[in-house]
């Protein structure tokens, strides 16, 4: 069995999605070799190749996989997949978009958003916003997986790979690169948090969502917010959880004046323990939480942050 991870990586650091995709891919038996696309990205390589579980690093470094375009890398990898029975990445932003393009050009089935691998080519998938868990059975030559990260545990230990590079005659781009727009913070990455905290549209403004900043600040946590919240411009767009948003899983979830709309709860079940604290008993997300904070964010929020505030530096 043959396998080959597309590495995820941002700003010159290998993302942690990566880890948790050879995470997946352990369970198929082999070593994977890991793609590095991008400029100027030896240390990313360097990374990738400590990894357990790898058997060999392919480097891609040219200004036209920079900007991680699905043109260029689906591209790229229809010229390497030869000999691989496997092609896989995370279902974060650059595999979602490559996977499909590459399965297109190689006129094969991809499975999306795998959860669970069971053997050589059974695949569990969520259907239906995640109320459904659909088994794929997948028999073609080649297998086109995007793995959805937060479902499974990453890989540890030491390794040491051997970093070649990829051969890049002939790279034709079809799209340009003009700019790219980022959210700079520094709280974790939420696909992959062990605590969010989120908030909904409840909040009613921008400066009163910073009581969910300043909550996650002092726990140490990412920042998630629902579709509602985002679209009335309180939070930005990467902290939208959900089914049109980020899949979470961590150990804790507080949700702050989410009513639990099926289209949020789809970003998060795999949150280990939810706390939710509302005002409304019978919102959907308080009868699911494991523990419920019946009151008004307004007063209990802040009276939190501050308590554990205090807590944490006794
Ligand atoms: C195709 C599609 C895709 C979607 N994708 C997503 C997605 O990815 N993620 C997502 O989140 N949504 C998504 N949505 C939107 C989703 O359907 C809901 O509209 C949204 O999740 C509701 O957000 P909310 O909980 O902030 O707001 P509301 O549903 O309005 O809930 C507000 C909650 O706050 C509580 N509350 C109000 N005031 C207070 C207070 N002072 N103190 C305490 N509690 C208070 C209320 O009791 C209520 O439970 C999608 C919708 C569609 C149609």
């Amino acid at each position: 069995m043959s396998i080959l991870v597309l590495a995820d990586h941002d700003q010159g650091k290998l993302s942690p999605a990566t880890q948790r995709v050879l995470g997946a891919v352990a369970t198929l038996g082999d070593a994977a070799d890991v793609l590095v696309a991008g400029e100027n990205i030896g240390v990313v390589a360097e990374a990738a190749a400590k990894l357990p579980g790898v058997q060999k690093v392919s480097v891609a470094d040219n200004a036209a996989y920079a900007s991680q375009s699905a043109e260029a890398l689906a591209g790229l990898l229809s010229g390497l997949v030869d000999g691989y029975e496997y092609i896989v990445a995370s279902a974060g932003a650059v595999g979602r978009d490559v996977m499909p393009r590459l399965a297109a050009k190689l006129d094969v089935m991809p499975v999306t958003d795998v959860i669970a691998i069971h053997g050589a080519d059974r695949f569990d998938r969520p259907v239906y916003a995640g109320n459904a868990i659909e088994t794929v059975v997948n028999t073609q030559a080649k297998k086109l997986l995007t793995i959805r990260a937060s479902a499974f545990a990453p890989i540890k230990g030491d390794g040491q790979a051997p970093i070649e590079p990829v051969s890049l005659a002939d790279i034709k781009s079809v799209v340009e690169f003009i700019a790219e727009l980022r959210t700079e913070n520094d709280t974790p990455d939420l696909g992959t948090a062990q605590i969010v905290v989120g908030g909904g549209q409840s909040f009613a403004s921008a400066e009163n969502f910073k009581m969910v900043e300043k909550l996650a600040a002092v726990l140490g946590a990412a920042v998630g917010a629902t579709r509602a919240a985002v679209d009335a411009g309180y939070a930005p767009n990467d902290w939208q959880v959900g089914q049109t948003g980020k899949i979470i899983a961590p150990d804790l979830y507080i949700a702050i004046g989410i009513s639990g709309a099926l289209q949020h709860l789809a970003g998060i079940q795999g949150a280990k323990k939810i706390i939710a604290i509302n005002l409304d008993p019978e919102a959907p997300l308080v009868k699911l939480a494991d523990l419920a904070l019946i009151g008004d964010l307004f007063e209990v929020v802040p009276a939190l942050t501050a308590a554990l505030e205090q807590r944490l530096k006794a």
